[in-house]
């Protein structure tokens, strides 16, 4: 398969690329990144290129045979095929979320298949405007990593909207003038938004030309952020959506 090098070196996969088989992997750190939510590395035993926006399943089996699937985006950049970072969060009622936050400890393996996804990846090739709620910053992480490892930043702006400052994942890392943050209940002091769900005036100074917009978290969040873009002026098929609903 043809390779492209990007500006700063980096290596992506031009074509989609398939899930490879089920594979165990190994749990290698695991790190919060707020009280309810935990990222996993985790290193594949078949390590396999990906591209950034694409997730992994991971199956659970319990000794009488019982099974349960869940789908967790790749937060961590292309680039180091052998590793994949997941962050998970808790739902309180979850079986396979409150399972991998409570159970899994560094050492456990874990079966995992992916990547997958053709549709919901970024492969540096355009501007990307990243819009997420809540859990759905994760795929958009990888792409921003992806941009500031290869010197794109400039090509990507990130939109985040979060409850609170505490419920912030990724929180050392994110800022930077590609990133602004909505918060819907409560701001950290000195911030100028008012609190509340994203308005149009949030998007207005966007470069929406020529770029292609990445929606990603619960359903409603989707709806909402996607109606946004269409009033700021996007097209409908600049705009791809990925909602974390109930996965199978
Ligand atoms: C493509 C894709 C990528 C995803 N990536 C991530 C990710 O990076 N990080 C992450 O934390 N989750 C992600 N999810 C969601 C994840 O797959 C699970 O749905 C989630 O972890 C809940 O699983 P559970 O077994 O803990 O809950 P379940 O036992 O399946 O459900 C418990 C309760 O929560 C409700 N519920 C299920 N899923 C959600 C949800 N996502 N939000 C709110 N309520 C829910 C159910 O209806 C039920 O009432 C992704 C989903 C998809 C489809």
């Amino acid at each position: 398969m043809a390779r492209a090098a990007l500006p700063g070196g980096l290596i992506v996969e031009p074509a989609a690329i398939r899930p490879g088989p089920w594979q165990q992997a190994e749990v290698v750190a695991i790190w919060p990144e707020t009280a309810r939510a935990k990222t996993l590395r985790l290193a594949l035993s078949v390590p396999l290129p990906r591209l950034a926006g694409q997730h992994f399943v991971v199956r659970l089996s319990a000794p009488d045979g019982y099974r349960a699937s869940r789908s967790y985006s790749v937060a961590s950049p292309p680039g180091e095929d052998g590793l994949i970072e997941l962050t998970i969060e808790r739902l309180e009622d979850g079986e396979v979320s409150s399972f991998l936050h409570d159970e899994v400890v560094v050492g456990d393996l874990l079966e995992v298949r992916g990547p997958i996804g053709g549709h919901f990846v970024w492969r540096g090739d355009c501007r990307a405007v990243l819009i997420g709620g809540g859990s759905g910053i994760v795929p958009l992480m990888s792409m921003l990593r992806m941009a500031r490892q290869g010197a794109m930043a400039g090509s990507v702006t990130l939109v985040v909207s979060v409850r609170e400052p505490a419920e912030l994942y990724y929180r050392d890392e994110l800022a930077g003038p590609e990133v602004q943050i909505a918060y819907t209940r409560a701001a950290p002091p000195g911030t100028t938004r008012p609190v509340g769900r994203l308005r149009p005036e949030d998007l207005a100074g966007i470069e929406l030309a020529g770029a292609t917009c990445f929606v990603c978290g619960p359903a409603a969040f989707c709806d909402h952020a996607s109606a946004l873009l269409l009033h700021t002026g996007a097209s409908a098929q600049q705009i791809r959506v990925e909602r974390f609903g109930p996965s199978g």
